[in-house]
């Protein structure tokens, strides 16, 4: 098998790129814009930068998410054993449309991302933006745009079946409406990670 090596270019001024290692977004050292890297081949992506909401003397770093707002309808369920308690329990119900927070960097430990992947998608937190990164690291992004829809719809159902009363049958229709990239700030520590949103 024989691969073509095209010179990757950025998708707003064509500057020619440097590719870092396995890293799906691209920045433009000439124009400051990120281009997502599918297949050998650069394109524009919908992309922005949130502002740090708490403070801390560990080193900032950027994580990329990708965010899948998706509308979710549930057409039937069964439910036994608990099904009352499913109901009362007041707990957030993960339907109609919402955001998905999908942790797009291989570098985060799994438990983190986990974590942090449910807990934003429930919180639907308010975002702030800033243009740049400001010279703090940017996270290097392993994480394709259709896995990314993959795992929202896993979220959707991990939540499901963690809510009281035992899941017998479940239909639902889950619809991608847009993807974008969001790298959220976040305070590192040795391997620790906590998220500054
Ligand atoms: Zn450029």
């Amino acid at each position: 098998m024989s691969i073509l090596l095209q010179p990757l270019k950025c998708s707003a001024c064509g500057a020619p790129l440097k590719a870092k290692e396995r890293d799906r977004m691209l920045l433009c050292s000439h124009c400051g814009t990120l281009s997502l890297v599918t297949a050998g081949k650069t394109a524009p992506v919908n992309f922005a930068i949130a502002a740090p909401a708490i403070e801390s003397r560990d080193a900032l770093v950027y994580i990329p998410f990708w965010i899948v707002n998706a509308e979710v309808s549930v057409t039937h369920e069964k439910i036994s054993g608990g099904g009352i308690s499913r109901m009362v329990s007041g707990q957030k119900q993960m339907r109609g449309v919402r955001d998905f927070y999908i942790c797009a960097a291989d570098a985060v430990p799994e438990e983190y991302a986990r974590v942090w992947n449910m807990e934003l998608t429930l919180k639907q937190p308010e975002i702030k933006t800033v243009p740049d990164f400001a010279g703090s690291e940017r996270v290097v992004m392993t994480m394709e745009q259709e896995t990314a829809g993959e795992n929202a719809e896993f979220i959707f159902l991990r939540y499901e079946a963690e809510i009281p009363g035992t899941l017998q049958e479940l239909d639902y229709e889950f619809r991608v409406n847009s993807t974008k990239v969001l790298y959220l700030p976040a305070y590192k520590k040795s391997t620790s990670y906590q998220l500054g949103v």
